[in-house]
């Protein structure tokens, strides 16, 4: 390292080598980095010595926090044992095969079968090189176009950045053809001026039918959704969404996969969140709290009509040509048992007990004049910023009110995520009531500060 850069200063350290993903530069020139370097229940700790709750478990994923000592433990004496093998040529470590049948019997499914990747972008990939070459063995070589919904995010790879239903992706010449995007089921933003709510779901129903109509159901390999959207902003469905879709899309045949890297393990209430809107669908992408955050790993579940066929396409090519080096990792699956043990023996119980004070957080802060809803289920919400509450007009985007918000709360030790004009709350599942209050009132008081300097 040049020696014009003190070891001690993180920020100019950080900024030299590295690239930070997601970040607006002229922001962090301004207001420099944060640099962290341990953690504490779900508190992180930056060079400075600063404290940060963080309410959104890192990135939706640290849902025991950041220092839990027995996901902590479990890592280290699996990395004892054995510290790394992979899943290829019929050779696969003891534990990943313990976590298949853990993960068979808490998927909602009465048979299963998964595939590992290192991300949920990699699973999405996965599921989509699966539909293809499922549909391919089967003669419909055609079946290849992918349906998804505005706002949706399903991550950075090349086609998951494609499924991704965010106008960021234009810089990369992004989707590529044959990911279609269909409305976000949003009804507070895209509901029209008189219509219902559920005309809106109806309506959302109608143009499924009619694109499905007008590229072709046999041209069609699969629905994918998020339960709710994530960094799309949180975004539940409207009342009725998937109960109206979901039959439009079995009358066709089209698989439905459900991207449960964020809902997934407790986040909506439920184990899964198409179990919170009482759904069943043909596979299930993981990632995020599958590990509790503490190591890069991600599944493809499929349930037992899916896993059959893709049985019975691999039995005729004899062999699925896809894999990574460190799918199905023993120490990822090591600390994914031992992260759905904590699940199912507390912290869904945590996600229950906590959900009230949450809900009741978010519509505290909601009533304020320029947030123009509140939206959220199990402990995911957000709140939307709004010039004006009667009309909905959002601020100039020029304004950036999310991040002023964003940092206000960094300033004061608390991070929480801009999405658009809405700021997201995602906590630990760890979380006490009293750190639930710091964390609305540290808000509460950002917006009451970021609004009042706008007006
Ligand atoms: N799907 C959803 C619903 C997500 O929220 C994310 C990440 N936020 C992804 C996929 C991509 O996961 P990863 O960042 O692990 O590739």
């Amino acid at each position: 390292m040049p020696d014009t850069v003190l070891p001690d200063d993180w920020d100019a350290r950080a900024k030299r080598h590295s690239f930070f993903g997601f970040t607006d530069l002229p922001s962090i020139a301004e207001r420099g980095t944060v640099v962290l370097t341990r953690g504490e229940g779900p508190y992180v700790i930056d060079t400075e010595g600063r404290r940060y709750l963080d309410a959104n478990s890192g990135l939706w994923n640290m849902i025991a926090g950041f220092d839990h000592p027995e996901l902590i433990a479990t890592a280290q004496a699996q990395y004892a044992r054995f510290p790394g093998y992979h899943a290829f040529f019929g050779r696969m470590a003891d534990t990943t095969v313990e976590l298949s049948e853990t993960l068979a019997e808490v998927a909602p499914f009465e048979d299963a079968k998964v595939f590992y990747t290192n991300s949920g972008s990699e699973a999405n990939d996965t599921m989509v090189k699966m539909l293809w070459f499922l549909h391919a063995a089967e003669g419909r070589p055609q079946a290849r176009k992918i349906l998804t919904r505005g706002n949706a995010y399903h991550g950075v790879t090349v086609v998951s950045a494609s499924m991704t239903g965010k106008p960021y992706n234009s810089v990369f010449g992004l989707p590529l053809p044959g990911f279609i995007h269909l409305t976000c089921p949003h009804f507070w933003r895209e509901g029209r001026d008189g219509e219902s709510e559920a005309a809106f779901t109806a309506r959302l129903a109608a143009e499924l039918e009619e694109v499905i109509a007008r590229e072709g159901a046999d041209t069609i390999a699969g629905f994918f959704a998020e339960p709710v959207q994530g960094a799309g902003g949180v975004i539940p469905p409207s009342e009725g969404y998937f109960d109206a879709i979901l039959p439009v899309l079995r009358a066709h045949g089209i698989p439905v996969i459900a991207d449960e890297v964020i809902t997934g393990f407790g986040r909506t209430g439920e184990l899964w969140g198409c179990e919170s809107y009482g759904f069943v669908p043909d596979a299930i992408i993981s990632s995020k709290a599958l590990t509790a955050g503490f190591f890069p790993m991600g599944a493809v579940i499929l349930g037992p009509e899916l896993s059959d066929r893709m049985s019975r396409a691999v039995d005729a090519i004899e062999e699925f040509p896809h894999g990574f080096t460190a799918s199905g990792h023993p120490v990822g699956c090591a600390i994914a048992l031992k992260a759905i043990e904590l699940v199912r023996g507390g912290l869904l119980d945590d996600v229950r007990r906590l959900t009230p004070r949450f809900e009741a957080g978010l519509a505290k802060l909601a009533a304020h004049p320029h947030i123009g809803e509140w939206r959220g289920r199990g402990l995911m919400g957000a709140l939307e910023a709004v010039k004006d509450k009667a009309t909905k007009t959002p601020w100039d985007s020029h304004l950036s009110v999310s991040e002023r918000i964003a940092n206000t709360c960094t300033d004061h030790g608390l991070i929480c995520r801009p999405l658009g004009q809405s700021i997201v709350l995602c906590p630990p599942f760890i979380m006490t009531d009293a750190q639930m209050d710091e964390m609305f009132d540290k808000l509460g008081g950002a917006l009451d500060e970021v609004f009042a300097g706008l007006a």
